[in-house]
């Protein structure tokens, strides 16, 4: 049985201190605990700091485009539903450029879960405001302060269908850990933002604010509506699993079976489908 050590690749080259360590921690525990193996998870990114997470991980990666993690896992669970298909990258890869494939990822329900390092920055580029920066965030960028609101991603995956859509914070492995478990396990589209900061170019949104700001959720808003009422009310600082649906996913509607088309396809033998059964 794998342990965390054998998620672990060889370097890194975030900052110290950055939120995305925590993130990769919480992955590669959820991992051990939910006694996957490195072969059966491929993790896909994006453009950014925190899509560099697929290079770190030891698992399948792909380092695709900017803002096309999405679709390239799509692409990788319809091809083998046998793999465990995550989806990771930052708030400007997937809020900004890559808000199209997201919304479409959601009401899809396709079985993948998608890892969002929201450190509400551009961190790679140094630090620009992104789709998720205040009102009033003053960057280089922005040296008036933004003119913009930010993307609400928690109540664009819940009205658009999202069957897990949950918050967290860098700052608490354990229940990163606990949510990123419960994500993984979520048969359908799972998101989980992901507070993270930056801390090199985002002196606003700290350690120290999230834990002064945010507040806990305890168990799932009932309806759609309840979860983006109070999301509004507390301007988008809750953690916790907020709104889950079971629901069919979109393989499951299709209704094939995958791995005997994969069979008679030719792209797997009779042996490696067996492996995957037991
Ligand atoms: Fe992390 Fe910011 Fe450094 Fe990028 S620039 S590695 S987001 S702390
Ligand atoms: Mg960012």
């Amino acid at each position: 049985m794998a342990t965390v050590k054998d998620f672990k690749g060889d370097s890194s080259t975030w900052c110290p201190g950055c939120g995305d360590y925590s993130v990769m921690a919480a992955l590669q525990k959820a991992a051990v605990n939910l006694g996957l193996e490195p072969h059966e998870i491929v993790t896909v990114t994006g453009i950014g700091c925190s899509s560099k997470i697929s290079e770190y991980m030891r698992t399948y990666g792909f380092h695709t485009l900017h803002g096309r993690s999405l679709p390239v896992a799509q692409g990788a669970k319809m091809a083998n539903p046998n793999l465990k298909v995550i989806a990771a990258g930052g708030d400007g890869d997937g809020y900004g450029i890559g808000l199209g494939h997201f919304n479409h990822a959601v009401r899809r329900n396709i079985d993948i879960t998608y890892l969002v390092m929201d450190n509400q920055i551009y961190g790679l580029t140094k630090g620009q405001t992104s789709p998720r920066s205040n009102h009033g965030f003053v960057t280089k960028t922005t040296q008036k302060g933004n003119k913009e609101y930010p993307v609400d991603p928690l109540s664009t995956a819940i009205s658009n269908g999202c069957t897990f859509v949950a918050q967290a914070f860098s700052g608490d492995v354990k229940g990163l850990t606990e949510i990123i478990e419960k994500a993984l396990e979520h048969k359908g589209f799972s998101l989980v933002n992901i507070f993270s900061p930056c801390v090199t170019f985002n002196k606003i949104n700290t350690y120290d604010f999230f834990r002064e700001h945010l507040v806990k959720v305890d168990e799932p808003f009932h309806t759609r509506e309840e979860a983006i009422q109070i999301i509004k009310q507390q301007q988008g600082l809750l953690t916790g699993i907020l709104f889950v649906e079971e629901r069919e996913d979109f393989q499951e509607q299709l209704g094939i079976d995958w791995n005997m088309l994969a069979v008679k396809e030719g792209s797997m033998d009779e042996g490696q489908l067996r492996s995957f059964e037991t």
